[in-house]
């Protein structure tokens, strides 16, 4: 069996590193807020190339600290709309309707699956506040037309960066290229924990401080409380496993795109719509994607996924459900976005990861090759 994802080959392949960090927490009796987090969160804040780092307890913390914090400033307010992609993970819409912030949903570009840049400024009222960019399947999602309308209307832009640690726009890593960028290393993202952990990553020196005190209880000293906090913090065990996995992340992400473009060369069945990858414009080069997700379409997709596990062949759909169709978002599920709901109709997520090897690989290239359903 093929599986999706090997998460116990990717973690053996750190150790005995992985372990030997573990050991060296449980050994110190220190186990929050201390010398691991610190070195954790200046090594990343150094690779994203930003000011700041905060480790915080997810990735979904991570976003919804951001807009706390930004209600704390009074740069947001109850009501105020923050405009993100339709077919998004659900965890970006949560973090702004759960700060009584209104989503609003723009199609993405059916070629890139990231939001649509050009249909953006029509959905910008008096109320819009901030524009989130989801850098989804781990391919960036910043364009110049963004930048224009964060500039012309003053608003704050927010990276969903969950899924593309080590991504480029240009020369800049995403995570660094808005106001403040929420990450996850969720076990299965290209940089994971071994259990949850997140990060927000920004420039801003009031927006960290805020941050990092309402991740704590609101508390700037200990038991002075500012703000109305929550306890999201990232633990000091994640923290040393982070620093382990961080050194090696650029390498495993080039691994990654290694596999992208082979699948991307070798797979000609002409029912299969491939990601689009090595075009280079305004926004894409090889280095604008860490293919977190390699994500094919396919009209039929329930059967193709029934013939690869039949073949031994594991893969996953990221995702089913478009979030306005959820039965959190009743107040949606009339809405029509034809593009996200055909994307979540079409697409299937192939195995990806720094250490599936050249066998599998040309196993699952073949098996699609033949697949055919009439
Ligand atoms: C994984 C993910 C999140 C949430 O991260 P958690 O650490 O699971 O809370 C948010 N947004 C996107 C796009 C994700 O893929």
């Amino acid at each position: 069996m093929i599986k999706f994802l090997d998460l116990t080959a990717i973690n053996t392949s750190f150790e005995p590193d992985l372990s030997q960090a573990v050991q060296r927490v449980v050994s110190s009796g220190w186990y929050l807020l201390g010398d691991e987090v610190n070195s954790f969160e200046k090594e990343y804040a150094t690779y994203i190339g930003t000011k700041h780092c905060i480790g915080v307890a997810n990735g979904l913390d991570a976003l919804r600290l951001i807009l706390k914090a930004y209600i704390e400033l009074g740069v947001m307010h109850k009501g105020d709309e923050i405009i993100v992609p339709a077919n998004t993970y659900i965890a970006s819409i949560l973090a702004i309707s759960e700060n009584k912030l209104k989503p609003i949903l723009i199609e993405p570009d059916i070629n890139t699956y990231n939001i649509d840049p050009y249909l953006i400024e029509n959905k910008i009222t008096e109320r819009t506040k901030g524009i989130m960019i989801v850098h989804l399947y781990g391919q960036n999602a910043m364009h110049p037309e963004i930048q224009r309308l964060v500039d012309k209307y003053d608003l704050k832009l927010i990276e969903d960066n969950a899924q593309a640690q080590g991504c480029f726009f240009r020369d800049k890593r995403t995570g660094s290229l808005g106001h403040a960028a929420g990450h996850s290393f969720y076990p299965g993202k290209n940089l994971g924990a071994l259990g949850d952990a997140g990060a927000v990553t920004t420039n801003d020196d009031e927006i960290a401080s805020i941050i990092r005190s309402l991740a704590n209880y609101g508390s700037t000293k200990k038991y002075i409380n500012d703000f109305q906090g929550l306890n999201s913090r990232l633990d000091e065990i994640q923290a040393a496993v982070l620093s382990i996995k961080l050194k090696r992340l650029d390498i495993d992400n080039q691994k990654r795109r290694e596999i992208a473009q082979y699948y991307c060369d070798n797979i000609t069945n002409p029912a299969i719509t491939l990601p689009v990858i090595n075009q280079t414009s305004v926004i894409t080069d090889t280095i604008s994607h860490v293919w977190h997700l390699f994500v094919i379409r396919h009209p039929n997709r329930y059967l193709l996924q029934k013939y690869l596990s039949d073949n031994e062949i594991q893969t996953l759909i990221h995702y089913p459900i478009p979030p306005h169709k959820q039965g959190a978002y009743k107040e949606c599920n009339n809405l029509s976005f034809p593009i996200a709901e055909q994307i979540h109709e079409e697409v299937l997520s192939l195995p990806i990861s720094p250490i599936i090897n050249d066998l599998e690989v040309e196993k699952i290239v073949e098996m699609i090759n033949f697949f055919n359903i009439d």
